[in-house]
């Protein structure tokens, strides 16, 4: 078996200036997504783009589509 293990292929954006903290994201994506307080997500790996493993893309593609502030975009893993 092969210890080689592809990057993820995708990263999320999150916006703060259009964040208003409802936690949507965090409920779609809790392995990927804490949240604070008040709501706004903190990323789990601490970064600012946390890499999205593949087998949660749809879930990903799933909170961009329904964040109600449309902060969240996908973006490639470069
Ligand atoms: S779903 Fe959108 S508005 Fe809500 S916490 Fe996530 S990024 Fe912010």
């Amino acid at each position: 078996m092969s210890r080689y293990r592809a990057r993820p292929t995708l990263r999320l954006h999150i916006d703060w200036t259009r964040c208003d903290g409802r936690g949507l994201c965090t409920e779609l994506l809790p392995t990927a997504l804490d949240r604070d307080d008040w709501g706004y997500p903190l990323t789990r790996d601490g970064s600012r783009e946390p890499e999205i493993p593949d087998r949660l893309e749809a879930d990903a593609r799933a909170a961009v589509r329904l964040c109600p502030r449309l902060a969240l975009a996908l973006r490639p893993n470069s």
